[in-house]
């Protein structure tokens, strides 16, 4: 067990815009990042797995983690309740190792209040079109469902300046890419660097405090 705590990063996004693809990409290069399964009363979509993408729970069973302090955050987002499992990411956290969250903008806002460090990722689509266009395309969601989560895509997006970083996920690769460089980057701060390079730090003789 380190005594340092891991990074984490949340990626918020309107529905469409690509965070899943993107984050599952990023895991694909870096499985060293722990992806958090959150809780969901959603429904499954066809090909989703219990406890890969989601652990899909009923309205019970959410509010039981709910009333044990078992999430981290939770909150209500397009008429379903989603949750982040406390257990998992604090795990991770204290082995020192960075954890994704794909989470709204409500949660976002919680997590940031027990943890300030907390790295906020906005992922936004090149338009409104081809966010309709992606979920669409994606032929995942009934009608009313797409037309709910584009009715929802404004109001979440006014939350952008919330997050310290903006992606707009036009070219996947190049989105992918500014992904890859943003959690590279925070790896590089300080605390991170001399929490993960101590002996070296100590060898060098550098000590925690700043005169
Ligand atoms: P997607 O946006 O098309 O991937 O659709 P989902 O149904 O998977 O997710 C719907 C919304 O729920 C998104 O805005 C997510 O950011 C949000 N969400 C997913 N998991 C969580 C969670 O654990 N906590 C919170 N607060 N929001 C979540
Ligand atoms: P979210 O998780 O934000 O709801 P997804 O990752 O499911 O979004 O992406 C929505 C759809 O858009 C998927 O079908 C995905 O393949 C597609 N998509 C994602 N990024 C791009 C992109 N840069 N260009 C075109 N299509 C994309
Ligand atoms: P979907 O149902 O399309 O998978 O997700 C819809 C929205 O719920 C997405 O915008 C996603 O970010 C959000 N969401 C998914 N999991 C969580 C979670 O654990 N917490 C919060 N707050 N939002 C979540």
């Amino acid at each position: 067990m380190s005594s340092y705590s891991g990074n984490i990063f949340m990626i918020v996004a309107p529905s469409g815009a690509g965070k899943s693809s993107l984050v599952n990409a990023l895991l694909a290069e870096d499985p060293s990042l722990v992806l958090s399964i959150s809780c969901t009363t959603r429904t499954p979509r066809p090909g989703e797995e219990h406890d890969k993408h989601y652990r899909f729970v009923t309205h019970e069973a959410f509010q039981a983690l709910r009333d044990d302090d078992a999430l981290l955050e939770w909150a209500e987002v397009h008429g379903n309740f989603y949750g982040t499992p406390r257990d998992r990411v604090e795990q991770a956290m204290s082995e020192g190792k960075d954890v994704l969250l794909e989470i709204d903008w409500q949660g976002a806002r919680q997590v940031r209040r027990r943890h300030p460090e907390a790295i906020g990722i906005f992922i936004l689509p090149p338009s409104i079109e081809a966010l309709e266009t992606r979920l669409t395309k994606r032929g995942q969601d009934a009608p009313h469902v797409i037309a709910r989560r584009l009715l929802a895509a404004g109001s979440e997006m006014s939350h952008v300046s919330e997050c310290q970083y903006v992606i707009i996920n036009q070219e996947f690769s190049t989105a992918l890419m500014q992904l890859g460089q943003i959690v590279a980057a925070t790896r590089l701060r300080y605390a991170t660097q001399a929490a993960r390079n101590a002996e070296l730090f100590s060898q060098l003789g550098i000590s925690k405090t700043v005169a």
